[in-house]
C-alpha cells in the first residue's frame, strides 16, 4: 500500500511541475507577424503569430469596448507559441491575429476558441469589406455563436491576397483560457467527428453504468447501487457541463444558469461521492468517520444552494476547494478501511486514485495552471473512465465477498444441521437400544421367577403346548417331570419362611446343575413345585435324571443360621407324551405320578404309565 501511495505522490508532483512551467512563460515585446492562412505549417504555428493585451481593472484599456477604443500606446505582447491561460482574473484580455490569404482563391477557415466556459467573447473581423462583429460567450444565448458548436467558432473568409485582422476581446469571471487554433472546414469537421465519437463513448458508457446500477438498485434494494448511479450521473452531468455540452443541449437559452450550473453540479457530485463512499465502505453509523462524512454531505448541500446566491468566481473557488477536500478525505477514509481489513476498500482506493488525478487536473485547469484544453479533457475523461470501471469492479468484488460470506454461513448451517442430525440419530439409536434391553428385561421378568431365577408358570403355559405340537410333528419324544418338596410346610414352620426361601433356591441350584441340555427347561410353577420339560428325552432318561436330582438333594443338606443341617427331599412324577394326547393330559398324568410318589412314601420318582385306551 505504501508503494502505491508513493507512485501516486510522484504522479501528482509531475502534474504540478508541468503546469507550473506552462503558466510561467515570459512576456516579450510584441511581434505579431502576419499568418498566411493558406499555409498549413503557419496555421500549425498559430500561437507564434498571436499577440495579446492584458487589461486589468482600472487600466485605460479595461474600459475599451471595441478595438477602436483601445489606446494607441497599448502594449501588445507576443504569445510566443504558448496557449493563453490565465488563472482567476478580472482582467479583460485582447487577442490579435493578422491574417493573409496568399493563394489565388477565396477561402474559408475557422478560428476556434476551444474553451466553452467564457462569459464574454467578441470577435472583430476587419478585412477588405469592412468589419464584422460576433458577440457571444456563455452569458449570451447559445445561438449567438452563429454556429451550433460547443466551443466558439469564427468563420474567416479571405479573398485571394486579402489581408485581415482578427481581434478578440475575452472577459470571464472564472479561469480564463483562450486556446486558439485556425483550421480548414475539413479539419474542423474531422476533429469534431473524432471528438463526438470519444465523447459519445464516454458519456454513453457513463449513462449505461448509471442505468445498470439503478436497475441493480431496483432489483436488489441495495443502497450503494443507487448511490453509485447517482454519483456517475452527477459526475457525468458535471463533465458534460464543463465540456460545454450542457450549454449547447440542456440550457441553450439560460445564460445565467451556464455559470451557476458548474459549481452546482460539482457540489451535487461531491454529495453523491460522499453518500456512495459512506455506503460502499460500510461506515459504521455514528462513528467519527460517519460524522465527518455527514459534515461533507451537509457542506455539499449548502454549496449547491450557494451556487445560486454567490457570484460565480466566489462559488467556483469555494466548491472546488471543498471538492478537493472531500475527494482527499474519501481517499484517506478508503485507506483506513483498507487498513482495517475491509477488502473492497482496496479497489475503492485504486478507483479513487483515478478520481484524485482527475480532480487535480480539473483544479489546475480551473485555476488556469493547465493549458491544452482538449488534451486535458481527454486525460480527465480517461481518469474518470478508469475510476468508473474500477469502482464498478470494486462493487463486483464487494458482491463476491458478500456472496462468499453467505455461502460460508450456508455451509456452516448445513454442517451444523448434519452434525445435529447425526447426534439426534445416535441418541435415537441409543434410546431404541435401551428400550429393547428394557423390553427384553421385561419379557424375561414376566417369564421368570424372581426367587430362584428359573422360568415361571406363564412360561410353562406358553411353552408346553408348543413343545407338544412340535413332538407330534417330528415324532421326537417329549417328557415332563413334576417335582414337589416333601413336607415343606414343616420346614417353613420349623425354620422360618426365609429359610424356606433359601431351601427353594438350593433346590433350584441343584436342578440347574442337572438340567443341562440346551433345549431342556426348568420351571418353578408353584410354591415348592417344580417342572422339567425335556424335549427329545425319553421317559426312561427323565426317570434317571429325576433320580439323580433326588439323590443329590438328599445328600446335600442346607445349613440353618444356627449351624444345624436340614436335609430336604423331593418327590417326582414323570410322564412322556403319547400320541393323541394334549398338554393338559400330559401334565395331569405327570401330576398323578407325583401324587403316587408322595403316597408311596416320598423321596422317590414315579413314572406315569401311558393311558390304556
Ligand atoms: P408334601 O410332602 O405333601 O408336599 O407336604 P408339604 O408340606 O410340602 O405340602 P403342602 O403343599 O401342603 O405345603 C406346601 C408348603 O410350601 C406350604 C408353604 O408353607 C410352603 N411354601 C409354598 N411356597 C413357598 C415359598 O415361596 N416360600 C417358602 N418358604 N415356603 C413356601
Ligand atoms: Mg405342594
Ligand atoms: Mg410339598
Amino acid at each position: 500500500m505504501l508503494l502505491y501511495l508513493r507512485h501516486l505522490t510522484i504522479l501528482a508532483m509531475l502534474l504540478l511541475t508541468t503546469s507550473a512551467t506552462m503558466a510561467a512563460y515570459p512576456a516579450k515585446t510584441a511581434n505579431c507577424p502576419t499568418l498566411d492562412a493558406s499555409s498549413p505549417e503557419q496555421r500549425e504555428a498559430l500561437m507564434d503569430h498571436v499577440c495579446y493585451l492584458s487589461a486589468p481593472p482600472g487600466s485605460p484599456t479595461h474600459d475599451a469596448g471595441t478595438p477602436a477604443e483601445l489606446p494607441a500606446e497599448a502594449q501588445w505582447k507576443a504569445a510566443n507559441g504558448h496557449d493563453l491561460v490565465f488563472s482567476h482574473t478580472n482582467a479583460v484580455y485582447w487577442v490579435r491575429l493578422n491574417l493573409h490569404n496568399s493563394s489565388d482563391v477565396r477561402r474559408l477557415w475557422y478560428l476556434k476558441l476551444n474553451y466553452p466556459l467564457l462569459d464574454e467573447v467578441t470577435f472583430w473581423h476587419s478585412g477588405n469589406h469592412g468589419t464584422a462583429v460576433i458577440a457571444t460567450g456563455d452569458q449570451h444565448p447559445f445561438m449567438s455563436r452563429g454556429i451550433d458548436y460547443r466551443y466558439f467558432l469564427l468563420p474567416v473568409t479571405l479573398g485571394s491576397k486579402e489581408h485581415a485582422t482578427i481581434t478578440v476581446r475575452v472577459h470571464s469571471s472564472g479561469a480564463l483560457n483562450v486556446p486558439l487554433s485556425l483550421d480548414t472546414p475539413e479539419a474542423t469537421i474531422a476533429q469534431s467527428n473524432h471528438l463526438t465519437l470519444t465523447h459519445g463513448l464516454f458519456y454513453g458508457a457513463l449513462l449505461v453504468f448509471a442505468a445498470f446500477n439503478l436497475l441493480l438498485f431496483f432489483s436488489s434494494g441495495t443502497g450503494y447501487y443507487f448511490y453509485n448511479a447517482f454519483y456517475m450521473a452527477s459526475l457525468g452531468l458535471f463533465l458534460f457541463a464543463m465540456g460545454g455540452f450542457a450549454n449547447q443541449y440542456f440550457w441553450p437559452d439560460s445564460t445565467g444558469f451556464a455559470n451557476t450550473s458548474i459549481p452546482m453540479l460539482m457540489s451535487i457530485s461531491t454529495l453523491a461521492m460522499t453518500l456512495f463512499g459512506r455506503s460502499f465502505l460500510e461506515i459504521r453509523p455514528d462513528s467519527a468517520t460517519d460524522r465527518v462524512l455527514k459534515g461533507q454531505a451537509l457542506a455539499s448541500l449548502s454549496l449547491i444552494a450557494m451556487a445560486f446566491v454567490l457570484p460565480y468566481n466566489k462559488s467556483i473557488v469555494l466548491s472546488t476547494t471543498v471538492a478537493l477536500i472531500i475527494i482527499g478525505s474519501l481517499f484517506v477514509i478508503g485507506l483506513i478501511r483498507w487498513r482495517q481489513g475491509y477488502l473492497p476498500a482496496k479497489w475503492y482506493v485504486m478507483a479513487w486514485s483515478g478520481m484524485l488525478a482527475g480532480a487535480l487536473i480539473y483544479a489546475l485547469a480551473a485555476f488556469g495552471y493547465l493549458a491544452d484544453f482538449l488534451a486535458r479533457e481527454i486525460f480527465m475523461q480517461a481518469a474518470v473512465g478508469a475510476q468508473v470501471i474500477l469502482l464498478n469492479y470494486a462493487m463486483v468484488q464487494r458482491w463476491r465477498l458478500l456472496n462468499q460470506k453467505l455461502l460460508n454461513v450456508e455451509q456452516n448451517a448445513r454442517t451444523e444441521l448434519e452434525l445435529k442430525v447425526h447426534e439426534r440419530t445416535a441418541q435415537l439409536r441409543n434410546t431404541m437400544r435401551e428400550l429393547e434391553r428394557a423390553n427384553r428385561q421385561l419379557a424375561t421378568l414376566s417369564l421368570n421367577d424372581a426367587l430362584t431365577g428359573l422360568h415361571n408358570r406363564r412360561h410353562l403355559d406358553n411353552l408346553l403346548p408348543e413343545l407338544c405340537a412340535e413332538s407330534r410333528r417330528n415324532g421326537q419324544p417329549l417328557t415332563i417331570a413334576l417335582l414337589d418338596a416333601d413336607h415343606f410346610k414343616a420346614v417353613n414352620d420349623a425354620w422360618g419362611h426365609d429359610f424356606g426361601d433359601q431351601c427353594l433356591q438350593h433346590i433350584a441350584d441343584i436342578l440347574r446343575r442337572h438340567v443341562k441340555r440346551p433345549r431342556d427347561v426348568t420351571i418353578r410353577f408353584g410354591g415348592e413345585e417344580f417342572a422339567i420339560l425335556l424335549p427329545g428325552t425319553s421317559a426312561d432318561g427323565a426317570m434317571r435324571l429325576c433320580e439323580r436330582i433326588l439323590e443329590d438333594l438328599a445328600s446335600a443338606p442346607v445349613k440353618t443360621d444356627n449351624g444345624k443341617s436340614v436335609t430336604l427331599t423331593m418327590s417326582a412324577g414323570v410322564a412322556g407324551l403319547v400320541p393323541g394326547e394334549d398338554e393338559r393330559d400330559l401334565f395331569r398324568r405327570a401330576d398323578d405320578a407325583l401324587y403316587r410318589a408322595k403316597a408311596a412314601g416320598r423321596n422317590r420318582t414315579e413314572l406315569s404309565a401311558p393311558v390304556q385306551s
